[in-house]
């Protein structure tokens, strides 16, 4: 198979539309041990994560299905959503 020649790139899942992509080009939102939801843009804050692509699209799909709190079992505000949704663009 030529694609094991490839260089692999780790991949995640994206919440919002559910595409694999390459960790480099997706965001990942984060649940600080503190309880607080963070966009980590440099992927090295410890916590647990939720990754989705680089595009509002897909934050408001994974907010309308609540599949965020679900990936972080926890609530999140809208104005969390709205500030994740500002950082993004
Ligand atoms: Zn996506």
């Amino acid at each position: 198979m030529a694609e094991i020649a490839v260089k692999k790139q780790p991949t995640r899942r994206c919440t919002g539309c559910g595409e694999r992509s390459p960790k480099s080009a997706l965001v990942r939102i984060l649940r600080t041990p503190d309880g607080n939801i963070v966009l980590d843009k440099t992927g090295k804050l410890s916590g647990r994560g939720a990754y989705l692509c680089k595009n509002p699209a897909c934050l408001k799909k994974a907010r309308k299905v609540s599949r965020l709190e679900s990936s972080l079992s926890c609530s999140i505000p809208s104005e969390i959503y709205e500030r994740l949704e500002e950082e993004l663009l």
